[in-house]
């Protein structure tokens, strides 16, 4: 089940599928009229067929932390309702967008976090994610992988083959420094599947 809260994020990756299709496999455009209420969010959940989906995503169209609150509160509406376990994907910058927020908050509702790496250096990194945080995005990224897998959530890493062999193998030497394990996501151009 693929929860998607926001179109909003602070950062402008140069493989961001927002730039070249309006959605992903069979769905209708994920670009949202508004962003909704929890109200709606909880209508669309009990209209929602979950025979047999066993797991909940938060993902783009957007950054899901932008929404951090709504987040949280959809989370514990899943946790309550269901036995699926809920994973979000994320640029791992909500302590960027909203300064002082505690991930310890997390700890029991998410069983599992996909943290986009992007790249291996600060400043490959910005070239490919663009983050308005500029050079701090990085470090913060990273830290905050560091601090998730230490609350027990369930945490990997993330790239997209944009980046040079070289780089990918860098990524996934600094990822096995920190214990994470990385994917190596495939480019997506249109509206294909994701790998
Ligand atoms: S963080 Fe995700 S939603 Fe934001 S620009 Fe990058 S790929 Fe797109």
């Amino acid at each position: 089940m693929y929860i998607n809260i926001t179109n909003a994020c602070p950062c402008n990756c140069v493989f961001c599928i927002r730039k070249n299709a309006d959605s992903v496999c069979d769905n209708d455009s994920l670009w949202l009229e508004h962003e909704p209420s929890f109200d709606e969010i909880k209508a669309a959940f009990d209209k929602f067929d979950k025979t047999g989906v066993e797991e909940a995503v938060f993902c783009g169209y957007g950054e899901p932390t932008v929404r951090a609150e709504m987040m949280l509160e959809t989370a514990k509406l899943i946790r309550e309702n269901t036995d699926m376990k809920i994973r979000l994907n994320t640029n791992g910058l909500v302590r960027l967008i909203h300064k002082d927020f505690d991930i310890t908050r997390f700890k029991g509702l998410l069983d599992s976090v996909s943290v986009s790496l992007n790249a291996p250096t600060a400043v490959r990194y910005n070239e490919v994610t663009r983050p308005s945080f500029g050079e701090a995005a990085f470090d913060e990224m990273l830290k905050f992988a560091a601090d998730m897998k230490n609350l027990g959530i369930q945490t990997g890493f993330t790239v997209v083959d944009i980046i040079s062999d070289d780089e990918i193998d860098e990524c996934e030497n600094l990822a096995e420094k920190l214990g994470i394990p990385l994917r190596v996501r495939h480019y997506i151009t249109d509206n294909e599947s994701y790998t």
